[in-house]
């Protein structure tokens, strides 16, 4: 009887059960890593995404590649998330972790044939990983300004030009320690730095600034261009008359009626000016419009203004000048006025550009180069570069590089397995050998035998410890910290957890049910059979 309830239930839609799920959702995922396997580590290649316009972004950045492609598998996308979730909490490591999601989902599959059961699998998986984080936070050091460089360094490593990945690094590091203390979630490095693009000179030119720099100029010329030290109002709202609603329509039967109307919206301009003035408010920034007449009132009152400002920039630069940004200005209050020390106007590949400077925390990287192309690979290091930066402030423990520490916890991680009776013994050496991935794949891609270089590589490391690795500039297995190839603990043990997690949640799947009516559903059926 329950059993006919379910088959009614399931009319519309496709069914995989058991293993054939597990097989169904592996390949999904191995078929994802691979799309993005070549990208990994320094010597990785380039993928050319083309978008349906024609236009073109080249990027060997796993988490860039994955979120543009169109995937539509379920287990796929649930890699992408894990790899979007490391790209958000730390900002690198992305390409690693979707590679060992699909390393630990394949040797789990192995196991499931071998016919252990998926719950032990997960649980040997679990004991995995709170080891292999274990192990991490006993190996690592804390870095001290030496070793922050390097990581940024190896982080930007076959990122672009070294060069230019050395210049924009540098500034990377130079924005973080400004920040560096202020609390603001994940996203504060993106908040506090802003980036403008000036179509001029090299991009080797690109500087950072203080303050908030942008492409604007005061309303009235015949303000002063430059001022310093005065009180700043921010308007998140206008400086206008008010908007009639757009099905309105006055009838007007003589002119004295729109005669009254002007005076009336003259009358409140006004009133908001004159407020503006008696706070002691010298600058006035909106996000809207002001009004014409508002603009020469402002003027003759000694305020300079400025209009059409995007809510990002208007947060920066209350964060600046400690401003608090009110709608109305009616509503502006002594105490919702910031302080500014410095503004300026200057002309900048012909166009007027304003930098507002205070005591806050707020800074512009203006990034210069002829081309939009160059210009946004540089925002995309020092993206990548101040991300790492920023957190190794809070979070200074660093690892040795280039698949060391992974080469290292698998072996850690296969002894330790013989501590453990039961059959989860064999998923935690499973979850080791998903670990070794990581530098055979970076072997791979620099052209090296695999095989060779993490037998080297574990004789090497059982003689001089965990911080040996494998130099890919090199060639040669040295000290990672002596080397300069440093990766954040962070970042490793994030996408660690991040990838287990992921793991796991596939392997527990054992049924999966595809919606009929989604014509995207896919053909299943010799996947099954083919178990
Ligand atoms: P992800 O998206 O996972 O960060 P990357 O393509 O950025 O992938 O590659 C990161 C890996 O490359 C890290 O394991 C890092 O240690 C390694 N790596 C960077 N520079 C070197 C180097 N000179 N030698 C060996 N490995 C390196
Ligand atoms: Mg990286």
């Amino acid at each position: 009887m329950v059993e006919t309830d379910h088959e009614v239930a399931l009319e519309d839609t496709d069914r995989i059960q058991g293993r054939a799920a597990l097989v169904n959702n592996v390949r999904a995922a191995t078929s994802l890593a691979g799309a993005i396997r070549s990208t990994l580590g320094p010597k990785g290649l380039d993928k050319m995404l083309v978008e349906d316009d024609g236009s073109a972004l080249v990027t060997n950045d796993g988490v860039t590649v994955l979120e543009t492609a169109n995937v539509e598998h379920p287990t796929a996308r649930m890699l992408i998330d894990a790899s979007s979730s490391q790209d958000r909490v730390a900002r690198d490591g992305t390409t690693t972790t979707v590679i060992l999601v699909s390393e630990m989902l394949q040797n789990a599959l192995e196991l499931v044939r071998m016919g252990i059961h998926p719950s032990i699998i997960v649980k040997g998986y679990d004991i995995a990983l709170e080891e292999a984080l274990c192990e991490v936070r006993r190996v690592s050091k804390e870095s001290g300004n030496i070793q922050k460089v390097q990581v940024v360094r190896t982080s930007l490593q076959g990122k672009g030009d070294s060069s230019l990945c050395e210049l924009i690094g540098e500034l990377a590091i130079k924005a973080a320690q400004k920040i560096a203390g202020e609390q603001g979630g994940d996203n504060l490095e993106r908040m506090r730095i802003k980036r403008l693009q000036v179509r001029q000179g090299s991009v080797m030119d690109t500087t950072l600034v203080d303050g908030l720099m942008l492409l604007k100029s005061r309303v009235d010329f015949s303000s002063p261009a430059s001022s310093e030290r005065g009180n700043v109002a921010i308007i998140d709202g206008g400086i206008e008359p008010p908007k009639l609603s757009t099905n309105a329509s006055i009838e007007v039967q003589n002119t004295g009626v729109l005669k009254e109307f002007h005076e009336r919206a003259r009358d409140s301009i006004r009133k908001k000016i004159d407020h503006i003035s008696s706070i002691g408010a010298d600058l006035v920034v909106v996000r809207d419009g002001i009004d014409d007449e508002a603009i020469s009132l402002l003027t003759e009152r000694g305020i300079t203004a400025y209009r059409r400002f995007e809510r990002a920039d208007l947060d920066l630069l209350a964060n600046i000048t400690g401003a608090r940004a009110v709608r109305d200005a009616l509503s502006l209050r002594v105490e919702d006025l910031g302080s500014f020390s410095k503004r300026s106007e200057e002309t900048i590949a012909e166009v007027s550009h304003t930098q507002i400077e205070g005591d806050g925390n707020g800074m512009t990287l203006v990034v210069k180069g002829a081309t939009p192309a160059i210009r946004e690979e540089a925002i995309r290091i020092f993206d990548d570069a101040i991300g790492v930066a920023h957190r190794l402030n809070s979070k200074p423990g660093v690892l040795p590089g280039g698949g060391a520490i992974h080469a290292h916890l698998a072996r850690h991680l296969r002894s330790f397995s013989n501590t453990n009776p039961g059959r989860e013994q064999l998923a935690i050496e499973a979850y080791a050998s998903a670990l070794e991935s990581i530098p055979r794949i970076l072997a791979e891609n620099a052209g090296r035998d695999p095989v060779d270089v993490i037998l080297s590589l574990s004789a090497d490391q059982n003689e001089s410890g965990a911080w040996i690795g494998f130099d890919l500039n090199k060639g040669v297995n040295a000290d990672m910290e002596e080397a300069g190839v440093l990766d954040p603990e962070f970042v490793v043990s994030h996408s660690l957890s991040g990838s287990t997690e992921a793991a796991i949640s596939v392997i527990r799947i054992d049924d999966v049910l595809w919606a009929r009516t989604d014509p995207s559903t896919p053909n299943w059926e010799e996947e099954e059979g083919e178990d």
